[in-house]
C-alpha cells in the first residue's frame, strides 16, 4: 500500500513538475516575444521610459538585446532540460525568483558572489 502510494506521489510531482516548467515556458516566450517587439518597434512602452535622448534610446535597445539572449539561453537551458538549476553551483533556483525573472541562470548566493565560481 504504502509503495502504491508513494508511486502515486512520485507521478503526482512528476506532474506538477511538468506543469511548472510549461508556465515557465509560456513566461518565457511572452517576454521573449514583447523584447523583439520592443526591438522592431520604437514606440514601444521600454523605448519610450527613455525616449527624449538618443543615447538612452541606444542603451535601451542594448539592454533589450541583452534580454532578448538571455531569454532564448534560458529556452535552450530549459529544451536540454538544465532549467531551473544555477549555472555555477547546480542548486536549483526557487520557483518563485523564476516566475519573477524567469532567464535567471544562477541561485541567490551565486548571485551575490557568496560562492566561488566552480565550472559546472
Ligand atoms: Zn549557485
Amino acid at each position: 500500500m504504502a509503495t502504491i502510494r508513494s508511486v502515486n506521489m512520485l507521478i503526482q510531482d512528476y506532474e506538477r513538475h511538468l506543469s511548472q516548467l510549461d508556465e515557465l515556458r509560456d513566461l518565457l516566450q511572452q517576454r521573449l516575444t514583447a523584447a523583439r517587439a520592443g526591438l522592431a518597434s520604437p514606440a514601444d512602452a521600454l523605448t519610450l521610459l527613455d525616449s527624449g535622448c538618443g543615447l538612452a534610446g541606444k542603451r535601451t535597445r542594448a539592454r533589450t538585446r541583452r534580454r532578448i539572449a538571455e531569454l532564448e539561453v534560458a529556452i535552450e537551458r530549459m529544451d536540454r532540460g538544465l532549467y531551473g538549476v544555477c549555472r555555477r553551483c547546480g542548486c536549483f533556483i526557487a520557483l518563485d525568483h523564476l516566475r519573477r525573472a524567469p532567464h535567471r541562470q544562477e541561485c541567490d548566493a551565486c548571485r551575490a558572489g557568496h560562492r566561488p565560481t566552480a565550472a559546472a
